[in-house]
């Protein structure tokens, strides 16, 4: 599954990953680590490699 890393994410704007995913699986509330609900998430990869800083990650 997908998780947003807390120690990569500097949590400090807001995360536009949320509006590329394509399924809406991604969530933020204000400047807070986003939230993927992989049970929603199909593995498109955009988040992955659309996060400049490489938050995204496998777990
Ligand atoms: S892999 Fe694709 S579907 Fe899954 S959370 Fe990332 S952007 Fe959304």
């Amino acid at each position: 599954m997908l998780v947003v890393d807390a120690n990569i994410c500097p949590q400090n704007h807001r995360c536009p990953l949320v509006h590329i995913c394509p399924v809406d699986a991604i969530s933020q509330v204000g400047y807070g680590l986003p939230v993927i609900d992989n049970d929603i998430c199909i593995q498109c990869g955009k988040c992955t490699r659309g996060c400049p800083l490489g938050a995204v990650v496998k777990v």
